[in-house]
């Protein structure tokens, strides 16, 4: 046998050189920072185990009370069946869809969407890639809410951008602090961010509050990027208003998916809506880059695309009045477990999405170095995945999901009690 096809002398010194910027985003992204959280479970074995318990990442797709909706499998294996979608789709998406989706969202909105105003994405994911990629240019700033979802600042720097962070008001349901917005913003801000219902805080924005951030964004020229990923998932005193209601006094870039109402994050099937009236969008060519963008990127799998209509139509309002049932149930778990935490208080009971923020009273706790330790610490000896605030820049503070199983949420809550309890500097 020869050495090896065409071995060709001593190897060049390779070019490549690592692109540090990539291998620094991993500090921001809520996977590789659960991945080093995890990292040291070492998972209990054999009949009445203990399992690990799951309050990290917001996916509640495995435990069989947040299964989808019946009609939402129907719609995808009747596409699946009829052979009619196993082609490449258009770019933007396939018309039917769009079209769906438009009249899905302006049932809620003062004015009608067209097909045109929607493009479709890879999840709500790559909704927010194409778009900090759209707005990104040297020199450009874009604002971010604190603590936040850090996925727009890895997409934001891997593109050159800078993001900047204004703060969320712990006491004031985490509403945004509007001076803090105003002093940042310059003539290089393009686009703020909003997530409502929030992650990772719950909170659920009045028609007033979304009122004065148009107001403000329009004063000092910037668009708004509301992620409504949670759009409809409020189980508080306060509806939903989608940001677009008042796309006539700001233009408004409205990013959705199916993944969390139909609790179906693996479908990656999300979109990008322009909500804008007055068409500013246009004119600026946002439009223009939206689509030069879906030409260079791939698209959401075909047939989920064809099973929109379907699935919008068809599924029950009770498929969604059950899943608002369950997470009722269980942030009222939530809320009464964590009451009983003593290094650990809550400013508000979330209203909406499927996350609470907690903060860390580290000086009740001996040998816990901060959150990251914390979580670290937390899911070695007790199984428990919890999310340090360090991955949504809020060092010392935690977010907790309450959307899994009751009886699961309800182990792991006394669990992290009971960690508490021991590393606790007043020995009870
Ligand atoms: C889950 C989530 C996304 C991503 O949604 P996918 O449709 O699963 O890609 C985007 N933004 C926020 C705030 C989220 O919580």
């Amino acid at each position: 046998m020869e050495n090896g096809a065409g071995s060709g002398g001593p190897a060049a010194a390779w070019n490549f050189v690592p692109n540090d910027t990539l291998l620094g985003l991993t500090a921001l992204s809520v996977r590789g920072v659960l991945g080093m959280v995890k990292a040291g479970i070492v998972e209990d074995e054999g009949a009445g185990a203990r399992r690990v318990v799951p309050l990290g990442h917001g996916d509640p797709s495995a435990f069989p009370c947040f299964r989808t909706a019946p009609e939402a499998v129907d719609a995808v294996a009747g596409v699946l069946r009829s052979g009619e979608h196993n082609s490449y789709a258009s770019c933007v998406g396939l018309e039917p869809a769009r079209r769906s989706i438009a009249q899905y969202l302006s049932r809620d909105l003062p004015y009608e969407l067209s097909a045109n105003d929607v493009y479709l994405t890879s999840g709500c994911t790559q909704a927010i890639e194409i778009i900090c990629s759209v707005l990104a240019r040297p020199g450009a700033n874009i604002l971010l809410p604190r603590p936040g979802y850090m996925f727009y600042e890895a997409r934001s720097v891997f593109n050159g951008m800078e993001a900047r962070y204004f703060n969320l008001l712990p006491d004031k349901g985490w509403e945004v602090d509007l001076d803090d917005l105003q002093a940042l913003a310059d003539k290089n801000t393009v686009a703020m961010v909003i997530v409502n219902p929030g992650n990772p805080c719950g909170n659920v924005y009045t028609y007033e509050h979304l009122a004065k951030i148009a107001e403000t964004t329009r004063k000092l020229g910037i668009f708004v990027i509301a992620d409504e990923v949670y759009a409809h998932l409020t189980f508080g005193e306060k509806k939903f208003v989608p940001m677009g209601v008042f796309g006539s006094v700001v233009p408004v870039l409205t990013l959705g998916s199916i993944s969390k109402r139909w609790v179906v994050p693996g479908w990656r099937l999300g979109w990008i809506v322009t909500n804008d009236p007055n068409g500013v969008f246009q004119r600026m060519k946002v439009v223009d880059s939206i689509k030069s963008y879906l030409d260079i990127s791939s698209d959401p799998t075909t047939f989920v695309q064809g099973a929109i209509p379907q699935l919008i139509e068809n599924t029950k309002e009770e498929f969604f009045d059950k899943t608002i049932e369950i997470l009722r149930e269980t942030v009222d778990i939530c809320w009464e477990k964590l009451k009983g935490i003593s290094c650990i208080t809550c400013p508000s009971k979330p209203e909406g999405s499927m996350f609470v923020m907690v903060k860390l009273d580290l000086s009740c706790l001996q040998d816990i170095k901060d959150d990251m330790d914390f979580c670290c610490r937390l899911a070695k000896e007790e199984l428990v995945v919890v999310l340090p605030g360090c991955a949504v820049g809020y060092k010392n503070w935690l977010r907790i999901t309450f959307a899994i199983g009751p009886s699961s949420l309800e182990d792991g809550l006394d669990r992290l009690k009971s960690f508490c309890l021991r590393h606790s500097k007043s020995q009870k």
